[in-house]
C-alpha cells in the first residue's frame, strides 16, 4: 500500500486533480478555502495506492485550522510521495511551498497546473529548468483539461514506490543560517525520525510555536537564533522567508517567459470589479439567478412535474385507484397516498428549480465570478468593520449550510469566525429554495420579486448582523487583512458543472427519500390520530389529530407574526429537521396552501423560516465548528431572535400600510426597528486603554 498527498496552495486545483484520480466527486470551488479536511481515495486502476487531497496551505507555518490539517497529514502520516501542485499563472506564490516541501524529506512531484491558461495567456514555462533547480520531476499539467495528467500520476506512484530515504535537498539558505540549521539539527533527540531532521530544524529556528512545543526548549538555541536574527536586523521567520523568496526570484528568471500581453481575466475584470458597477452588476446576476430559476425556467419545469407527475391525474391518482383495486386497508392507502405521496411529492417537485439554481451557481463559481464576490464585498464590508473573508462561506452556503459552515475554518481571527458561523445560515441554502418557490407560486402568483427577494434580505440580514455585532464587546477588535487573489477566469467544462449540479441535487433527492419519507409517515400519522370524544384513534377532522394539539401548544408565539396557526407552527417546527420538509408538511396538510395563509402571513412566515435556526444538521455543524456549547447557544438563540424581530417587523408594519390600523403589533414593530436602529448607528464597544 502506498500514500501520495496532494499538496498546494489553495485554489491551485488540487481537488479537480483528485477527483480526476481517484474517480470521486469533491467539491471543487473556484477560490480558497473550499476544501477544509483531508480526504483519501483510491488511485483508479491501482486498488494499492492511495490519493490524499489536503486543504490549501501557503506554507508549512500553519496559522489556520485547515492548515495545521494539511501539514499534520504530511509529517506524521507518512505518504510516500507529495505530489505538489503549482498553479502555473502564479509561480513565485507556489514555488514558495515548494521549497518547503522538499524540506520535508520525502520524495516530491511538481505537476505545474493550469497551463491550459498559461499557453493561452502566451507565457512559456521550462519545466525541465525549474525541475533542475528543485531537484524533483516536474510536469505541466491541467487537471481541467486532462492534458499530462495520466503521466504525472504514473511517475508518482512510481516514485513512491521505490522511496528510498531521504531525497537530497537542492536549494539552501545563507551560510550563516545552514549552519545554524546543523545545529539545532544535531541537537534533536536521537529517536527524531531522520527523514524530517532538516524540516525540524528549521521550523525550531523559526520558533515555531507547535515544533517547539512538542521538542521543548534546548539550551544555546535561543542565542544562537538570537546572533543570526542580529546580522540579518531581522526577525528568525522572515530571514528563512526572505531567502527562499530571493531563490525563487532567480529560478523564475530563468524558468519562465512572460508574453506581455495583458491577459483576457484582466481585461473582464477592469468591468466586472469596477468601483460603481460591481455591486450593481451582483445584484443583477444574481437577481438574474432566482427569477430564473424559482420563477421562468425552473418554474415552469416544475410546473409540468406538478401537472403530469404528482398532480391530480399523476403518481397519486394512479396509487390510489391501484390500491383500492387490490383492496387495500384504507388507513394504508391514505399513508401511502396522503402521506408519502403527498409529502415527498411536494419536495420533488421542486427538483427542477433545484437543478436550474445550481447549473448557474456551479457556473458561476468555476468560471471565477464568484471569488471575485467575496473580493468586492471585501470592500464594501470594510466599511462597517468587516472583512470579505467572511463571504466565502456564505457563497458556499448558497449550496448548503453545512459546508458553509465549515469553510469558516479558513478565518484566523475568532471574532470573525464566530460571527460568520452565525450569520451563514442567512443565506438561502438548496433546501430552502422550495419553501421559497412554493410561497412564490402559491401567494404571489410568480411575482418576478418574491425569489431574488428572499436572497437579498440574506444578505441584509448578515450584513446588518455583522455590523451589529461587531459593535457588542463580544466581537469588538481590529478587522483582519484580508489578501484575495483572483484566480482566472476560465470557461467551465460541462463535465464539472454537471457533476456540481448532480451531486447537490442528489443530496436533495436523497434527502427526500430519507428524512422526508419518515417525516412524512410521522406527519401522517400524528395529523390523522388523535384524541377525539374521549379515546384515541382515527380522527374525522384534523383539527382534533396530535399534530394540531402540538401546533396549538406553540402556535401562540407566531400569532405576532401573522402566521398563528397550528399548520404554520409545526411546519416550522419540522423544518429544523430539514427545511424541505416545511413543503413536505404543507404537501400532507393542505391541498392548497392559500387556505391557510395571505400573501403577507406567507411572506412572513417565509422571512421567519429563511432567517431561523437552521436544520438540524446546520446546527450540528455549528455545534463543531464553535466547539462550545456556549456559543452555540447564543447562535442559535441569536438566528431565532432576529428571525422573530425582523418578520414581526415586516409582517406589522406592512399590515398598517395596508389598512389593519394601529394596533399592539405596530407599537411593537416600531420599537423593535428603534432599538435595531439604534444598534447598527451607535458608537462601537472600545476596549479602554490598558494603563
Ligand atoms: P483546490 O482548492 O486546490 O482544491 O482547487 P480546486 O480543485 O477546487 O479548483 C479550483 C479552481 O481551479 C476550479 O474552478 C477549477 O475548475 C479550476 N482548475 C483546476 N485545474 C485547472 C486547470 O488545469 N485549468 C483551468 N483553467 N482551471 C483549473
Ligand atoms: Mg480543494
Amino acid at each position: 500500500m502506498v500514500k501520495i498527498a496532494l499538496a498546494g496552495n489553495p485554489n491551485c486545483g488540487k481537488t479537480m486533480l483528485f477527483n480526476a484520480l481517484t474517480g470521486s466527486n469533491q467539491y471543487v470551488g473556484n477560490w480558497a478555502g473550499v476544501t477544509v479536511e483531508a480526504k483519501e481515495g483510491r488511485l483508479k486502476g491501482e486498488s494499492d495506492v492511495v490519493i490524499a487531497d489536503l486543504p490549501g496551505i501557503y506554507s508549512l507555518s500553519p496559522y489556520t485550522p485547515e492548515e495545521i490539517v494539511s501539514r499534520n497529514y504530511l509529517v506524521n502520516e507518512e505518504p510516500d510521495a507529495i505530489l505538489n501542485i503549482i498553479d502555473g499563472t502564479n509561480l513565485e506564490r507556489n514555488l514558495y511551498l515548494t521549497t518547503q516541501l522538499c524540506e520535508i524529506g520525502i520524495p516530491v512531484i511538481m505537476a505545474i497546473n493550469m497551463i491550459d491558461i498559461v499557453r493561452k495567456n502566451g507565457d512559456v514555462i521550462n519545466s525541465e529548468e525549474i525541475s533542475e533547480h528543485f531537484g524533483c520531476v516536474c510536469f505541466e499539467i491541467s487537471a481541467l483539461k486532462g492534458t499530462g495528467v495520466k503521466k504525472c500520476a504514473k511517475k508518482a506512484v512510481e516514485l513512491a514506490r521505490n522511496n528510498k530515504g531521504v531525497p537530497p535537498v537542492h536549494h539552501s539558505f545563507d551560510d550563516r543560517v545552514e549552519s545554524a540549521i546543523h545545529f539545532i539539527s544535531a541537537l534533536l533527540p536521537d529517536g527524531t525520525d531522520m527523514l524530517h531532521k532538516r524540516y525540524y530544524a528549521t521550523k525550531i529556528f523559526e520558533r515555531d510555536r507547535l515544533v517547539v512545543e512538542d521538542f521543548g526548549n534546548f539550551n544555546d538555541v535561543e542565542s544562537l537564533i538570537k546572533d543570526v536574527e542580529k546580522y540579518y536586523d531581522d526577525d528568525s521567520e522572515s530571514i528563512i522567508a526572505d531567502q527562499r523568496y530571493k531563490y525563487i526570484t532567480s529560478c523564475i528568471d530563468e524558468c519562465r517567459t512572460k508574453s506581455g500581453k495583458t491577459p483576457v481575466s484582466e481585461k473582464i475584470d477592469s468591468i466586472v470589479t469596477n468601483k460603481y458597477l460591481s455591486l450593481p452588476i451582483f445584484a443583477l446576476i444574481m437577481f438574474g439567478v432566482y427569477y430564473l430559476s424559482v420563477s421562468t425556467l425552473g418554474g415552469s419545469l416544475a410546473e409540468l412535474i406538478e401537472a403530469h407527475i404528482f398532480g391530480e391525474n399523476g403518481i397519486p391518482f394512479i396509487a390510489e385507484s391501484f390500491l383500492n383495486k387490490v383492496a387495500c386497508a384504507p388507513w394504508l392507502t391514505s399513508l401511502i397516498v396522503d402521506g408519502i405521496i403527498a409529502g415527498v411529492g411536494a419536495v420533488l417537485t421542486f427538483v427542477p428549480q433545484i437543478i436550474v439554481l445550481f447549473i448557474f451557481l456551479s457556473f458561476l463559481e468555476d468560471c471565477g465570478y464568484m471569488s471575485r464576490i467575496a473580493f468586492i464585498m471585501d470592500k464594501l464590508f470594510r466599511k462597517f468593520g468587516l472583512s470579505g473573508k467572511s463571504f466565502i462561506p456564505i457563497l458556499v452556503g448558497t449550496g448548503c449550510g453545512v459546508p458553509g459552515i465549515m469553510s469558516s475554518r479558513t478565518i484566523e481571527n475568532v471574532n470573525e469566525r464566530r460571527m460568520t458561523i452565525i450569520t451563514t445560515t442567512f443565506i438561502p441554502c438548496g433546501a430552502k429554495l422550495p419553501v421559497i418557490a412554493l410561497i412564490a407560486s402559491a401567494l404571489f402568483g410568480k411575482a418576478w420579486w418574491v425569489a431574488p427577494s428572499a436572497y437579498f434580505i440574506g444578505i441584509a440580514s448578515i450584513i446588518c448582523s455583522g455590523i451589529l455585532l461587531k459593535k457588542t464587546k463580544l466581537f469588538s477588535g481590529e478587522v483582519s487583512p484580508f489578501v484575495m487573489e483572483l484566480p482566472s477566469y476560465h470557461m467551465p467544462t460541462l463535465k464539472s458543472v454537471a457533476r456540481a449540479t448532480w451531486d447537490r441535487t442528489w443530496s436533495y433527492i436523497k434527502k427526500a427519500g430519507t428524512i422526508i419519507l419518515l417525516a412524512s409517515c410521522g406527519v401522517w400519522f400524528l395529523s390523522t390520530f388523535g384524541f377525539y370524544g374521549g379515546k384515541f384513534g382515527m380522527v374525522q377532522h384534523m383539527d382534533h389529530s396530535v399534530l394540531a394539539y402540538i401546533g396549538n401548544f406553540i402556535r401562540d408565539i407566531f400569532i405576532p407574526l401573522g402566521f398563528g396557526t397550528w399548520q404554520a407552527s409545526v411546519a416550522t417546527l419540522l423544518g429544523l429537521a430539514a427545511k424541505e420538509e416545511i413543503v413536505g408538511v404543507f404537501g400532507v396538510l393542505y391541498d392548497n396552501i392559500g387556505e391557510g395563509f395571505t400573501a403577507l402571513s406567507g411572506y412572513s412566515f417565509l422571512i421567519f423560516n429563511l432567517l431561523c435556526a437552521p436544520c438540524v444538521a446546520a446546527m450540528s455543524a455549528i455545534r463543531r465548528e464553535m466547539n462550545s456549547v456556549k456559543w452555540t447557544a447564543f447562535a442559535i438563540s441569536y438566528q431565532c431572535i432576529f428571525a422573530y424581530c425582523t418578520s414581526l417587523a415586516v409582517y406589522q408594519i406592512a399590515l398598517f400600510i395596508t389598512g389593519g390600523g394601529m394596533t399592539m403589533g405596530t407599537i411593537a414593530a416600531l420599537i423593535i426597528i428603534t432599538i435595531f436602529i439604534f444598534m447598527l448607528f451607535r458608537k462601537p464597544y472600545k476596549a479602554k486603554a490598558s494603563k
